[in-house]
């Protein structure tokens, strides 16, 4: 029977024995996650003294890892109509502390072996903590306790608060962003249709399943269509490529990653599979087999896209998203995916560009309207539409400072239309530098420094100065064993870049501070170098 509601799990029952996860315990079926869910959801019911098994959105937080256990803890605490708060793994005690007080959790739920991770901060907190069996015996819970309270049909399941789920914290703290169950499954179903998921699909998920990026887009989506889901516990070069190239049964036809992944495996690549015979073997294997490889979360530099398509036949799809909006624009499923761009609206999306409050550009998923004589020009991008966030978690300013009176969420991004599809230049507030009367941006900036053969990565700031306003600092990654100075950099720019975006300044490090989703804190890091 489905007495729960919301399809982004109920759809659950269609698949029955079908195998939805398969993670370092072995596989899990579409029907024992749903019972165990139901188990686990009775046991939440209880520890909260809830008798209508109706928790009406009391915020859960559970720490898992990536196996079956986050699925099982996810949709027990929407089965008792809560609203599940995803913490991260490698998060240390304090962040974690962070997001439990200030999306005012009632309780903790702790996979294994957070237990002992989570346990102090229940005690600190005050807060019951209920900790799951190993992922391998999950079932066991259905033994433990008498079946769940079924949850009351949910008529309004809709406007239901499902998830908080925290900013990736690149401009400030970290916000509790507000998804009902009506907005995720907005996100799915754009996601589903553009990019043609199957019940035949295997995915290979590697991500941490705090964002959006590893719980929608690679996790709630297939598990919408009845796909499977191989969960690799990390990211580890050598296990993805012998997962991609694997021919065990289930065999991935789909594989999603930030940048800085794509840039690992391939120096796994370089350094491992260099004799022509494997290298053929390998680029025979991603064509045959995948059908789809997705890049995002960050800007992707070309020579990743050049030489990922070199090396698997693929080229990436990239798309750009956020946790406020889920996914917005992406290149197309099939059609030409421009590089450096991130195509269109999906379906359910509106987006537009608004320079100094005029509209200049304005697309939904099968129209633009670009007012003439503006293509091209930069301004704020800006998003409407069914997956859009309600409210941030006790924001109330924030989040009213973050729409226009005619309900568009203000993405904070700087993007700009051209040649059919949009192209984003950067985060308004840090990488829109403004120089000697330009405006330039860090992200292109950045595209063009990437292509120096001895710079292995890169991030453009924008640091105060007193004759520029503003000047343009590289800070970048070398190739081992290599050197370069700012007349050498300036030297090679010359010959690739238009004068004024030619760095004035050049600060080498060690190791680029990219976070897990290959984000680079940009206002750290000009405090880092330029502390005022
Ligand atoms: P916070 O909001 O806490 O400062 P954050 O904005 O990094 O953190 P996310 O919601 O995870 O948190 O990231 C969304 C941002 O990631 C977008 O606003 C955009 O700047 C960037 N982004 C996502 N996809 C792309 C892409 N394909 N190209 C360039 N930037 C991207
Ligand atoms: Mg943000």
């Amino acid at each position: 029977t489905r007495q729960e509601v919301s399809p982004v799990f109920s759809k659950a029952l269609d698949y029955g024995e079908k195998v939805a996860i398969i993670d370092h315990s072995g596989e899990h079926s579409y029907s024992s996650l749903y019972n165990t869910s139901r188990s686990l959801a009775g046991h939440i019911s209880q520890a909260l003294a809830c008798e209508s098994g109706d928790l009406q959105g009391k915020r859960i937080s559970f720490l898992c890892a990536n196996d079956a256990s986050y699925t099982v803890a996810q949709w027990a605490a929407w089965m008792c109509g809560g609203m599940a708060v995803p913490l991260y793994r490698k998060h240390p005690p304090a962040e974690l502390e962070y997001i439990i007080s200030d999306s005012q959790s009632s309780l903790l739920l702790a996979g294994q072996p957070y237990g002992e991770a989570l346990e102090p901060l229940a005690q600190k907190l005050g807060l019951p903590c209920l900790h799951l069996p190993p992922t391998s015996s999950l079932d066991s819970l259905q033994a433990a306790e008498p079946p769940a309270q079924p949850t009351k049909t949910l008529s309004d399941w809709a406007e239901r608060p499902a998830m908080l789920v925290y900013t990736s914290g690149t401009t400030g703290r970290p916000k509790g962003v507000l998804h009902t169950h009506s907005t995720l499954q907005a996100m799915v179903q754009g996601l589903v249709s553009e990019w043609g998921w199957s019940r035949d699909d295997v995915i290979l998920h590697t991500l941490p399943l705090h964002h959006v990026h590893g719980i929608v887009n690679k996790l709630l989506c297939p598990l919408w269509v009845g796909a499977t889901c191989i969960m690799l516990p990390d990211f580890d070069a050598k296990k993805v490529w012998e997962r991609l190239l694997s021919s065990k049964t289930p065999v991935v036809s789909v594989f999603m990653a930030v940048p800085t992944i794509y840039s690992k495996l391939i120096q796994h690549y370089e350094q491992h599979f260099t004799t022509p015979r494997v290298q053929d073997f390998i680029r025979a294997v991603c064509k045959e087999k995948i059908r789809l490889m997705v890049s995002g979360s960050a800007a992707l530099p070309q020579p990743v896209l050049r030489r990922w398509k070199e090396i698997t036949s693929h080229v990436l799809l990239e798309r750009y998203g956020m946790t406020e909006i889920g996914m917005a624009l992406s290149n197309p499923l099939n059609g030409p995916r421009i590089p450096g761009a991130v195509g269109t609206p999906l379906p359910g999306v509106e987006v537009c560009i608004v320079m100094n409050d005029t509209t200049i550009v304005r697309s939904t998923n099968k129209e633009t309207q670009v007012i003439a004589g503006l293509e091209g020009r930069a301004g704020e991008l800006m998003v409407r539409g069914s997956s859009v966030f309600q409210k941030y978690w006790n924001r109330p300013q924030e989040t009213a400072e973050s729409f226009t009176e005619d309900g568009w969420f203000k993405t904070g991004d700087t993007a700009t239309y051209k040649d059919g599809v949009y192209w984003i230049m950067g985060r308004t507030s840090v990488d829109i530098i403004k120089s000697g009367g330009y405006k330039i941006s860090a992200l292109e900036v950045e595209r063009h420094l990437v292509a120096h053969p001895d710079i292995t990565d890169v991030a453009v700031i924008g640091a105060r100065d007193a004759t520029w306003g503003q000047k343009v600092v590289a800070v970048v990654q070398l190739q081992k064993g290599k050197t370069l100075t700012l007349p050498e950099l300036k030297a090679w720019a010359r010959e690739h870049m238009a004068p004024y975006t030619i760095p004035m300044d050049l600060i080498v490090v060690k190791d680029m501070p990219r976070n897990q989703m290959g984000k680079v804190n940009k206002k750290d890091l000009l405090h880092q170098f330029f502390p005022s």
